[in-house]
């Protein structure tokens, strides 16, 4: 899952408000978006070879390194992509309100591409809210399984907590682009199509206005 291919296909971008998006420049940015689509998900981002290598973490990340979190798979993100936030319309593929949640930097502990063949990439995160190493272990296949599912494991250090501690996901739910909570983003969605509408129907009077004018002068 190379290039973005497999993105642009699963996607109508007429419909959709999702960047259709090019083949970035190198760096090392991260983004997680939280997904409220059929269930709420985290989208785990990391910028590598001009793309963002893409996992749905069901639950989302834990600061407790005894706890992991299914990741799955998902196909190569534009690097724009890291700023969408708003609401993907139902009946499109990932239908759903979308906000960044923590956005950064990324570094690999090793060479990266050799991690993500080998299956265990460890890596430190510097964003807003997520802080530290990390590890992103891959699942073995079962049979008949279609999807590639990783686990998503907090390193033991300065920035991890224990159960006893606050979740981060109830304690920082907010954008960290905008401060909007999902309800809040979905409903200036709903607003700003609501206006788009009532200016296209307000356009369309005014030509029929203007087209009754033109033959009444005429007559
Ligand atoms: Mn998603």
């Amino acid at each position: 899952m190379t290039g973005l291919q497999t993105y642009r296909a699963k996607r109508s971008f007429g419909v959709t408000r999702e960047p259709r998006g090019k083949l970035g420049k190198r760096g090392h940015a991260f983004v997680i978006q939280k997904h409220a689509a059929t269930r709420l998900h985290y989208d785990l981002r990391l910028q590598l070879d001009g793309v963002m290598k893409s996992w749905a973490v069901t639950r989302g990340p834990s600061l407790v390194p005894g706890i992991k979190r299914l990741a799955v798979q998902v196909e190569d993100h534009p690097v724009a992509y890291n700023r969408f936030e708003g609401t993907i319309p139902k009946g499109e593929y990932g239908g759903g309100t979308v906000l960044v949640w923590d956005r950064g930097r990324w570094r690999p502990e090793g060479d990266p591409h050799k991690a993500l063949r080998r299956g265990h990439l460890s890596f430190r995160l510097s964003g807003k809210k997520l802080h530290g190493g990390w590890h992103l272990v891959r699942m073995r296949k079962r049979p008949g399984e279609k999807r590639t599912n990783w686990l998503l494991i907090k390193q033991r250090d300065e920035a991890a907590r224990t159960t006893h501690d606050r979740d981060i996901l109830k304690e920082m739910p907010l954008s960290v682009k905008t401060g909007r909570t999902l309800e809040e983003v979905a409903q200036r969605m709903r607003k700003a199509r609501r206006k788009k509408s009532s200016n296209k129907r307000r356009k369309k009077t005014a030509k029929k206005f203007r087209r009754k004018a033109g033959r009444a002068k005429r007559q």
